[in-house]
């Protein structure tokens, strides 16, 4: 077994994948070579979200968690006209990073990185601004970030949640998770239930990557 489905599964899937262009290429390959470490969403999330991007035509997406930039440059190939993605990250490293990639991709006119903790940066944002928001940072505070993304999407906007299986430990019993881990374990739970159980949301979890939560809002 991968982290939450069959191998063969994931291993057919991915074959499926068709690789992208130019700088994500590059960074995928930097990764696949382990000659970086950076985190990005795994490719059969990339396709998934290429999907509902496509479906959702957005003009403003709303980013928490940019890394190395490799998501948001995925996204921005389905904005609309005079669309913009505003990302953000709070680790120096990969703001830097996501900077050298953003440039040479020559996307600076569509992507604004906002650097810093998204803990103070969210309560900044406009309220009902965007169309998307793809939440993929420190899943501990997914529960604290959620009445800023419900807030700052816009009716009939997507909130896209990543790995909220945590490797399939969401679904065990909490005795069963090591002790350092059941903090996270609850606040993903609790996530999951807000989710699915509020009344302006429309949500499904979705077994695929890691796990992937979709929240649209009424
Ligand atoms: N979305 C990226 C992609 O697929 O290319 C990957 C994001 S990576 C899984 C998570 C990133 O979120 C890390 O770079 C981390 O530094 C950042 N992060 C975690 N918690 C954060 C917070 N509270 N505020 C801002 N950034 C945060």
């Amino acid at each position: 077994m991968s982290e939450i489905n069959y191998d063969y599964i994931v291993q057919y899937i991915r074959a499926l994948h068709t690789p992208p262009e130019d700088v994500l290429l590059e960074i995928e390959q930097l990764i696949a070579s382990e000659k970086e470490t950076w985190p990005i969403i795994k490719p059969e999330v990339a396709d998934f979200m290429k999907v509902l991007l496509t479906m959702q035509k957005p003009k403003d997406i709303l980013e928490i968690g940019t890394a190395v930039g490799y998501s948001a440059m995925l996204m921005s190939e389905f904005l609309q006209e005079e669309g913009k993605i505003t990302t953000i990250e709070r680790f120096a490293y990969m703001a830097e990073n996501a900077k050298k990639n953003i440039k040479r991709a020559a996307l600076e006119d569509k992507i604004q990185i906002m650097e810093g903790d998204a803990a103070e940066l969210l309560a900044t944002l406009e309220d009902a601004k965007y169309d998307v928001v793809f939440m993929d940072c420190a899943k501990g505070q997914y529960i604290n970030f959620l009445p800023h993304c419900i807030r700052v999407l816009k009716p009939g906007g997507l909130l896209i949640t990543d790995n909220v299986l945590h490797k399939g430990a969401v679904a065990k019993s909490r005795y069963l998770i090591d002790r350092r881990q059941r903090t996270t374990h609850a606040r993903l739970r609790d996530f999951l239930y807000t989710i699915t159980h509020d009344p302006c949301l429309v949500s499904s979890v979705v077994p695929i990557g890691d796990g992937v939560a979709l929240s649209y809002k009424k």
